[in-house]
């Protein structure tokens, strides 16, 4: 019996583009090889792997689909790490282990469009290449010198001069850019939608409206408790990225939560569209208050902010977003908003994954800071590969045991001096 939690989606731009959602199961079987917790990108990546593997996976699902981050983002598909470029992971770990989790973030994006092409999901899939405009001479070195290590990592990045990124943009603000080929967009709930259809397909049980309470080791085997159901099997994935509620406390606790807000503006007229993005490529530039936009389907901008003050903040946002579009991109009248949403982020305090070991054969990864659509396609599958029985020395994300933030309750209060912080740094970078 699914339980009685149905957690509500606040309309998005996607819930209201999406196509239909698939059929998913009507009861919770009893017993699995693998139980994945939680259907999101994550989820439903490491679901779709264990089933191709032919073992036999429930997905409960504590919401509706698309609940979650997975439902909510804004669809820019980028195949790095937003806060850490490849000199920082290198620093952070041996050589050998921070070129095996680059290479692994790097071939992200092309995973997530070899998915869509392989499993037939139509979302506007666009693999048009991602633009990083730099903010100020001193960016743009540091982004020549990432384009670099990039392409010695075998990834299609090169660095764009001030010229190039105006005739991508039409702004005349930065001091040059990066390109990765590789990235792209997609409509983030028709991805996810087609995830779980191609579950479904190879036998998979997908359970909406079942949060997870518990889970507990009997004999060789864990038990999954929902409200009044249980489910016998062999591995646990926990894939809860930012929740706690219930078993997903136990991850959601480890990272920062971030409120983040998006808009989609009215559609804009196609002189401008050639202006602003001539080849539909997602933009997102270096500054601490990121700049960021794209393009759905029928030219509507699509961008995004947060809020230092979280009262009132969804229109206040929403409008300031839109003002701030049509103000950098000099749009000729303004779009008007067409819908603004808001979901929930997780940021680890080092800006990297990471994967948990709770116990013998069950898992969980989180972290994939802003950059989650490719990112969960690798993490998801690295989650599958353990729950199959591969040996964590093989992985380039190390296993570790989770251990909450200490006062996670109030890191928002510091993500929201952080960003104030961030604010004041453009503002004197802009002065400069
Ligand atoms: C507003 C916003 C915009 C973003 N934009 C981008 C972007 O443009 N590009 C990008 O790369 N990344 C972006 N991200 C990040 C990206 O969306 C996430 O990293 C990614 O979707 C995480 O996927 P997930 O499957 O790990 O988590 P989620 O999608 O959050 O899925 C977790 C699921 O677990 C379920 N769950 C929780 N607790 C339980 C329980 N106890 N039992 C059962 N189920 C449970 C939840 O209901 C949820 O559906 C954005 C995030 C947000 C919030």
């Amino acid at each position: 019996m699914p339980s009685p939690v149905a957690r509500p989606t606040n309309p998005t731009l996607w819930t209201l583009t999406a196509g239909p959602a698939p059929e998913l199961s009507r009861d919770v079987p009893s017993r699995s090889d693998v139980v994945v917790i939680g259907g999101g990108f994550t989820g439903l990546t490491a679901a779709l792997h264990l089933a191709r593997a032919g073992r036999s996976v429930i997905v409960p699902e504590a919401g509706r689909l698309g609940a979650g981050a997975s439902g909510m983002n804004a669809g820019f598909v980028v195949p790095n790490f937003a806060k850490a470029d490849p000199a920082t992971v290198r620093q952070k770990l041996p050589r050998d282990r921070a070129d095996a989790l680059l290479s692994l973030v790097g071939i992200g994006a092309d995973e997530v469009f070899a998915t869509i092409a392989e499993e037939k999901i139509s979302c506007d899939a666009a693999q048009t290449g991602w633009l990083q405009p730099a903010y100020g001479d001193d960016m743009a070195a540091i982004l020549r010198q990432r384009a670099q290590d990039w392409t010695e990592l075998g990834r299609p990045v090169e660095f764009l001069d001030a010229r190039a990124i105006q005739d991508e943009t039409g702004m005349d603000i930065y001091s040059g850019g990066l390109i990765d080929h590789s990235g792209g967009t997609i409509h983030p709930l028709n991805y996810l939608y087609g995830l779980a259809g191609a579950v479904m397909r190879r036998g998979g049980a997908i359970c909406e409206n079942s949060m997870v309470e518990r889970v507990e080791r009997h004999g060789g085997t864990w038990r999954v408790s929902l409200a009044g159901h249980e489910i016998e099997t062999d591995a646990v994935i926990l894939a809860t990225n930012a929740f706690t509620d219930g078993i997903a406390a136990r991850m959601g606790r480890t990272g920062v939560p971030l409120k983040v807000y998006q808009v989609a503006t009215k559609p804009i007229d196609a002189e401008t569209v050639a202006r602003i993005a001539r080849h539909r490529r997602p933009v997102g530039d270096t500054r601490s208050n990121l700049f960021t936009y794209r393009l759905d389907r029928d030219n509507r901008l699509i961008s995004g902010g947060m809020a230092i003050n979280p009262i009132g903040a969804f229109d206040r946002v929403g409008r300031a977003v839109v003002d701030r579009l049509a103000s950098e991109l000099r749009l000729p009248r303004h779009p008007g908003v067409e819908i603004v949403w808001s979901g929930m982020a997780i940021m680890t305090p080092d800006f990297l994954p990471r994967l948990y070991r709770f116990g013998d054969g069950f898992f969980g990864g989180i972290g994939c800071n802003g950059r989650g659509v490719a990112m969960t396609a690798q993490l998801g599958q690295i989650l599958a590969r353990l729950a199959l029985g591969e040996t964590a020395a093989s992985l380039p994300i190390p296993l570790q045991s989770s251990r909450p933030l200490p006062f996670h309750r109030f890191t928002p209060v510091v993500a929201s001096l952080a960003l104030a912080h961030a604010r004041f740094e453009d503002w004197r970078t802009a002065r400069r």
